[in-house]
């Protein structure tokens, strides 16, 4: 076991590293902020394991992640990450970073090789997070120790280690020893172009940018600083300069010394020389300094976030490479006693997936913390209805208890609760766009028109107020709600009209026949070409009491008839007899044909001379095909 243990990629795996390496180069930042959330994932599991199995917490008391880049003489260097997690066994190390267990990944694969623009989303989006150091390194070495548990009472610092155009990796036992006390130590050895990843103020930069509201962790970076002090006394020849500190130097102590650690001891001989002779020379001193001293972004009080920094916690907290649409940061009171902060975010897409599985409800997106301490982001299969379920949310809880298991989450009211809120904000949130926002708000309408459809449907609590929400093309404008389309509707109608025909442009709708009669008189007629059009219209059957009336079934009214329907019937009866023999004669051809069911006069078309419609009672055309499409 202890000798080095060669193995090869899994073919993915080796895949991932070539586009990585190959054609990723302009995202090549990216590297520190997966790094970074790899060690906070570990830290947050190895807290939630310590509620149960306290024994992991030994080895090491602090949680902290830390980072220290060593230039090297030959002007090469390395970059150091560690963090105090839950570890890698030398099994997890090959599994984890040997392996691709995700589902999906040939996928992602194929779509990364035919398609490099959008990549660097791509890694994160599909979890890929580790392989994204060999952007910057062209050797990487993780050395890793297990936090102890009852599985594993004795464990072993192992080392994983692979270079960049290796298709191998290999993994040994450290020839150090336990050094890390528990976690992960990860070192790249920097690329030659790739050098100013080195530069402190660089990685301060990344961390700023990318990682420093996103863990609750604190994040260390060791900075080198020169210093002016006064000269020793000379030995032989010269002043000594401090050597640098190295890279095996202790990481800091949870509750760091905010002073400054002077390396060189000024001993009393060198103050007894500076009162005769001041003469200075220059020191380096090493200091660990906090680079997220912040409290994380969503304890913040939102006047004092930026629009930026909002965005930047999405993209690297949900990794999104869009910048999300709109969000929404507040506090509330659970009405059960829970006090909590959210922080609710609309992406600006769905997932392909959306629409795949429409019946399917799951969130992975909620993520819920205690006193600032990740719990989980899986609340089980009824966090949100399907036409919510999107929505991305980070929720802080003060008064939960922080060993709340699944099972209690389960049955905590706050959980209950928490999608009644969740809800609520999100309607909110949309209709202020709404009202506030008609940019954003057409694109909204873009991304979600359907999904407020699917929601006015499936959601009878919230039914209004999405109902609100929704829009459709007419004959007579692009878009309008359901409101306005009351307030423009002509006097004595006591209808909605609409014309629904599945898979049709609006354009292509508006040219129907069914449309003329009612155009002309100045009727507006929603014009529905998708499929959920047609569900929302059949599930909502009438909005502020006026019910929905297809204009391409028998029967229709307009209510502004100027013949009283006496009078109407007796002109189709006169009609009907004018034009009896044709009639029958197409009756007949019709009937033998099984095109239609009947074949009336009709006052509905003002240029088409004939049209073909539902029965007053029968499926539309439009339903058929969705019905018959479900059970195919
Ligand atoms: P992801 O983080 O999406 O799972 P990564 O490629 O970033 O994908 O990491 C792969 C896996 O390697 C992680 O799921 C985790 O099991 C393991 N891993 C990576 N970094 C660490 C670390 N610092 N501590 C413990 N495990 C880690
Ligand atoms: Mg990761």
């Amino acid at each position: 076991q202890d000798g080095k243990e060669k193995h090869a990629y899994q073919s993915d795996v080796a895949r991932l590293r070539k586009i990585v390496i190959n054609s990723l180069y302009s995202h090549r930042d990216v590297f520190l902020r997966e790094l970074i959330s790899n060690a906070n994932d570990a830290l947050e599991k190895l807290r939630l394991t310590s509620l149960t199995e306290p024994d992991v917490l030994t080895g090491a008391e602090q949680m902290n992640i830390t980072i220290q880049a060593i230039k090297d003489e030959d002007g090469a260097g390395r970059i150091i990450i560690s963090d105090t997690g839950i570890g890698m066994t030398a099994d997890e190390l090959t599994t984890n970073l040997g392996t691709l267990a995700k589902s999906g990944t040939s996928d992602f694969l194929s779509k990364a090789e035919s398609d490099t623009s959008g990549t660097g989303n791509l890694i994160g989006a599909f979890g890929l997070g580790f392989y994204s150091s060999f952007l910057v390194a062209d050797r990487v070495q993780v050395a890793s120790l297990a936090a102890k548990s009852s599985k594993n009472p004795n464990p072993k610092q192992y080392v994983f280690t692979s270079g960049a155009d290796e298709n191998s990796f290999e993994i040994f036992a450290d020839p150090r020893g336990n050094t890390l006390g528990r976690g992960t130590e990860i070192t790249l050895y920097v690329k030659g172009d790739a050098v100013n990843y080195l530069d402190e103020q660089t990685i301060k930069d990344l961390v700023n940018k990318h990682s420093s509201f996103s863990t609750s962790f604190p994040i260390y970076l060791l900075t080198h600083r020169v210093e002016m002090v006064p000269q020793e006394v000379p030995e032989e020849d010269g002043p000594v300069v401090a050597e640098e500190k190295s890279e095996t130097s202790e990481t800091p102590k949870a509750d760091i010394d905010e002073d400054e650690v002077v390396i060189e001891d000024v001993t009393e001989e060198v103050e007894e020389k500076k009162r005769k002779e001041p003469e200075l020379v220059p020191v380096t001193r090493e200091e660990w300094v906090q680079l997220n001293s912040q409290p994380p972004l969503w304890m913040r009080d939102p006047k004092t976030v930026t629009d930026e920094e909002y965005e930047n916690f999405y993209q690297v907290t949900y990794k999104d490479f869009n910048k999300p649409l709109a969000w929404y940061h507040f506090s509330g009171d659970s009405g059960s006693g829970v006090s909590f902060r959210a922080l609710i975010y609309i992406p600006a897409q769905l997932d392909d997936a959306y629409w795949q599985n429409p019946l399917q409800s799951t969130t992975k997106d909620i993520r819920l913390m205690v006193k600032r301490v990740f719990i989980t982001s899986d609340l089980g299969e009824d966090a949100l209805p399907k036409w919510a379920n999107w929505v991305k949310v980070v929720v802080d809880a003060e008064d939960l208890p922080l060993n709340v298991s699944r099972e209690t989450l389960q049955s905590n009211a706050f959980l209950k609760q928490l999608r009644g809120i969740i809800l609520k904000r999100l309607l909110q949130m949309l209709h202020r766009i709404m009202e506030e926002e008609p940019e954003k708000w057409e694109k909204i309408q873009e991304v979600y028109g359907n999904v407020l459809k699917l929601g006015a449907v499936e959601d009878h609590k919230n039914r209004d107020k999405l109902v609100q929400l929704v829009r459709f093309a007419t004959n007579q404008r692009n878009s309008t709600s359901l409101d306005q389309y009351l307030e423009n509707k002509k006097q004595g109608q006591n209808q909605i009209f609409y014309l629904a025909d599945m898979g049709k442009s609006t354009e292509e709708l508006s040219k129907s026949v069914f449309i003329e009669k009612l155009h002309a008189r100045g009727y507006e007629v929603l014009l529905l070409g998708d499929p959920l059009d047609e569900v929302f219209i059949t599930n909502i059957r009438r909005w502020k009491k006026i019910g929905f009336q297809d204009v391409a079934k028998a029967g229709l009214k307009f209510g502004d008839e100027e013949m009283t329907a006496e009078e109407e019937k007796a002109e189709q009866a006169a009609l009907t007899e004018k034009y009896k023999p044709l009639i029958e004669w197409l009756r007949k051809e019709v009937r033998e044909k099984g095109a239609a069911r009947d074949v009336i006069i009709s006052n509905r078309l003002v240029a088409s001379s004939c049209a073909i419609v539902a029965d007053e009672h029968g499926y539309t055309a439009n339903l058929e095909k969705l019905i018959s499409s479900s059970h195919a």
